[in-house]
């Protein structure tokens, strides 16, 4: 159930989105990169009824997907969700795809990254490359469905730097800057990031949609 009312004249339901999420730092990140849409943009908080997805999927895109139609399985409103990945190439591509709990379930990001330093401690600078991946699914107001990624190549750092972002922001050097993600002001992390990349992408397809409807 939507925390303010639907029939409300100023509520044009069908210039709503939703972001599928109910983390802060990904609804101003998300938000800021369509905001300048004509749209109203929800997110979880705005539902007293949001559904709880379990990212049981074994890709992002799977689970992208699954947050996206479980959102609009509920309210047919048109959402955007993403899936982030972590791959970190001399674990093999470990954290992967389930990166929150890479240091065990109801685990801190800042347990993630102690457990991500031990685990190359004193591995040399050129074997610590890794890369986020994000996959953003949309669904439009006629329940279909498209999908798009954004890569942000990059390393792990060998000690955390910086105060901005979340999640492993403070172990990840962005490839050719010699700068964590934390140490990159949020608009100009929302410039390079990889969830931006990813919105980029589906902006046009969003913009399109609305359109058209
Ligand atoms: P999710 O499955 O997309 O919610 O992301 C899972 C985890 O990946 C988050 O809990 C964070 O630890 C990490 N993560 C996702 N996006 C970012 C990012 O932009 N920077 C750093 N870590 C991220």
């Amino acid at each position: 159930m939507l925390r303010f009312d639907r029939n409300d004249d100023n509520n044009d339901f069908m210039k709503q989105i939703v972001l599928a999420t109910n983390n802060p730092h990904k609804i101003s990140e998300m938000s800021a990169i369509i905001s300048d849409i004509d749209l109203q943009i929800l997110s979880a908080n705005d539902f007293s009824d949001f559904p709880h997805v379990e990212e049981s999927g074994e890709t992002l895109e799977a689970n992208a997907i699954l947050k996206a139609k479980s959102v609009w399985g509920q309210y047919h409103i048109p959402c955007l969700a993403d899936d982030t990945g972590l791959e970190v190439e001399y674990l093999n591509g470990a954290p992967g795809v389930i990166p929150a709990r890479f240091a065990g379930p109801g685990c801190s990001y800042d347990d993630n990254n102690r457990k991500l330093l031990g685990l190359l401690r004193n591995v040399p600078e050129e074997q610590r490359k890794a890369r986020f991946r994000t996959v953003i699914a949309f669904i439009d107001g006629r329940g279909s469905v498209q999908w798009v990624d954004g890569i942000l190549d990059g390393a792990i750092a060998t000690e955390r730097r910086g105060t901005f972002g979340f999640g492993y922001d403070p172990i990840f050097i962005v490839e050719g800057t010699g700068k964590t993600l934390a140490e990159f002001q949020p608009e100009e992390k929302n410039r390079l990031s990889h969830r931006s990349r990813a919105l980029a992408k589906i902006r046009p397809i969003i913009i399109k949609a609305f359109k058209t409807e």
